[in-house]
């Protein structure tokens, strides 16, 4: 089935405000569903899915944590004895050859930021690292200068044949921040499907996949307020596809009136301040989590131009006036996403 199809919402659902909805509705109490909740990745894994007996739900369920904690120990930049921190150490000396898994996230990357034109960069840790939002700390100008430079996916030198990492420049640091929670998100859904598992919900702070529906109904996935805690913008009915958001609010600190947080503009080393949020649906979990931070980056017009060129991928931005904005297949007629739908199916 082709995504649109499952975006058979369309705007009047979502476009309420409904202050007090949980992000994800709380499911009914039916002995069939299963949940977990545990903090991995420096946020809340979230894990329900239905399954015909208790064990095996449990299996299913530990399955997704032990990936969850397997990402986290191997792309994590905060441990030392991560594989991402031994790059980040070693890669600006030598040639290193890493794993496969950490290789192809690192490819995949670099894909998008050839697509964003280095909106998305991953190097952007060069700069990155000298912000610690707990402690409210930011690069002073200087610092910004002479790290800049080192801001560029093209220091990233990937060898295919030998699975080799090397960078091109000293200083330069890489951070999978902006897509390692949506890729695992979809090693989780990918465990969960080979495990016979046809209805579920995998959720990773703001990156959320499904697997099939809710049982006769879509679920129901709520799009924070970006200003009001605990409250939510929207609501977006949704089945086997994936959403993720991005937002000015989850990691950050005022200073002097400015608003410090966690997306940075490769361009400038500063935090991107055009938008307050963007949500980002598509097909899997790596590609939305990917866009949304690229599309924070970018700013309403270059965001919203770059998603009418990607036929299964739609968007809603919420800009610094709090205005909502949506691409243009979640503002269609019924008819008309059908239309385009087999059109997509047709490609
Ligand atoms: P969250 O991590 O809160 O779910 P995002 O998916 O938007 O939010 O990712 C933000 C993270 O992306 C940052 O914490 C940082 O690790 C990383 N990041 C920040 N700026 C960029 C950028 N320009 N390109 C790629 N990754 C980025
Ligand atoms: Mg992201």
């Amino acid at each position: 089935m082709s995504i649109l199809a499952n975006y058979s919402t369309r705007l009047f659902l979502f476009c309420f405000l409904l202050a007090g909805i949980p992000t994800i509705w709380p499911s009914q109490a039916r002995a069939e569903w299963y949940k977990d909740e545990q903090a991995i990745m420096g946020t809340v894994v979230r894990v329900e899915l239905w399954a015909e007996d208790p064990d095996k739900a449990q299996k299913a369920i530990q399955a997704v944590m032990d990936e969850m904690r397997h990402i986290d120990d191997t792309m994590s930049p905060y441990k030392p004895e991560s594989e991402l921190s031994r790059i980040n150490q070693k890669a600006a000396d030598e040639k290193l050859v890493i794993s496969k898994e950490l290789f192809g996230l690192i490819r995949t990357s670099l894909k998008f930021s050839e697509l964003t034109h280095g909106a998305f960069d991953i190097t952007f840790a060069s700069v990155g690292r000298f912000y610690d939002f707990r402690k409210h700390l930011r690069p002073n100008a200087e610092e910004i200068k002479a790290n800049l430079p080192k801001i560029s996916y093209r220091h990233v030198i990937l060898d295919d044949a030998h699975k080799t990492i090397h960078f091109s420049m000293e200083g330069v640091y890489i951070d999978l921040g902006g897509i390692a929670k949506g890729y695992a998100v979809d090693r989780s859904i990918a465990l969960l499907q080979s495990l016979g598992i046809k209805h579920a919900i995998v959720t990773a702070g703001g990156d959320s996949r499904i697997i099939g529906d809710r049982m006769g109904r879509p679920w129901m996935v709520g799009i924070r307020d970006p200003r009001k805690s605990g409250a939510v913008s929207g609501v977006i009915p949704l089945t086997d596809s994936a959403l993720s958001t991005s937002g000015d609010y989850e990691r950050y600190f005022i200073e002097d009136g400015k608003h410090y947080h966690h997306i940075l503009n490769p361009g400038t080393g500063d935090s991107a301040r055009e938008l307050r949020s963007v949500s980002v649906l598509g097909p899997d979990a790596t590609t939305t989590d990917a866009l949304s931070t690229s599309i924070f980056v970018l700013g309403l017009a270059k965001g919203m131009a770059l998603v009418e060129t990607l036929p299964d991928i739609e968007t809603i931005i919420i800009d610094q006036a709090g205005k909502m904005h949506y691409s243009s297949g979640l503002l269609s007629t019924p008819e008309r996403s059908s239309d385009t739908a087999k059109n997509i199916n047709n490609n």
